[in-house]
């Protein structure tokens, strides 16, 4: 069955075909398949996002769909930027902006525990649904570690690995990453 992934991101696309390549015969992207659309993640949760996503491809597209929410939760900020991560500072995507507000905010902050969380939603044409989410646990350094990745990489630090995951080569983060433990969890239930 042709599976159609509700992002254009490359990284993602490859990460997910390496791992739930076994379960469809054909893996797109929504602009390989063809589709222009942008949905409104106007969600509470991470979940509520995906599921939002995936069911409006699923529905366009007729085939079935896959797609994820994830972001930044900090036990010592109730849990934000959650799913507020990509605008944490204002304006969607802004990494830089976003890591100097995290960093500001965390400056007196003893408590450094955080973890990425990722929401999986796989919805086929007719309304059935298969969800899984995935967490990486860890803290928040008090200066940049590391150019690799993206987003909130180099001030996530694995204590057990010694590293933040912006000083991990991608395939070592992907095997540990919160995407990776979401899509394996959703194998299982498939
Ligand atoms: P999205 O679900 O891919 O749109 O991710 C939302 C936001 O969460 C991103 O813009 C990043 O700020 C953050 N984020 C999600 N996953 C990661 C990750 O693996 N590393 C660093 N930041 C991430």
């Amino acid at each position: 069955m042709k599976l159609i992934l509700a992002s254009n991101n490359e990284h993602k696309l490859i990460e997910i075909r390496q791992i739930l390549g076994a379960h469809f015969g054909e893996i797109l992207s929504m602009r390989e398949a063809g589709i222009e659309h942008e949905t409104v993640e106007d969600g509470s949760t991470f979940m509520e996002n995906a599921l939002k996503k995936a069911r409006e491809v699923a529905e366009i597209s007729g085939c079935c769909a896959l797609a994820d929410d994830s972001g930044l939760c900090v036990d010592a900020l109730d849990g934000a930027p959650g799913i507020y991560s990509a605008r944490f500072a204002g304006e969607h995507g802004d990494d830089e902006a976003n890591r100097q507000r995290l960093l500001e905010l965390m400056r007196d902050k003893t408590d450094r525990g955080a973890h990425f969380t990722c929401a999986m939603a796989l919805v086929w044409p007719d309304g059935r649904t298969v969800t899984a989410e995935g967490y990486v646990y860890g803290e928040i350094t008090r200066e940049k570690r590391g150019s690799n990745g993206f987003g909130y990489d180099p001030l996530f630090l694995i204590p057990e690995l010694g590293c933040t995951t912006a000083e991990m080569e991608p395939e070592a983060k992907n095997a540990v990453s919160h995407r990776a433990a979401a899509l394996h969890a959703l194998v299982k239930k498939l």
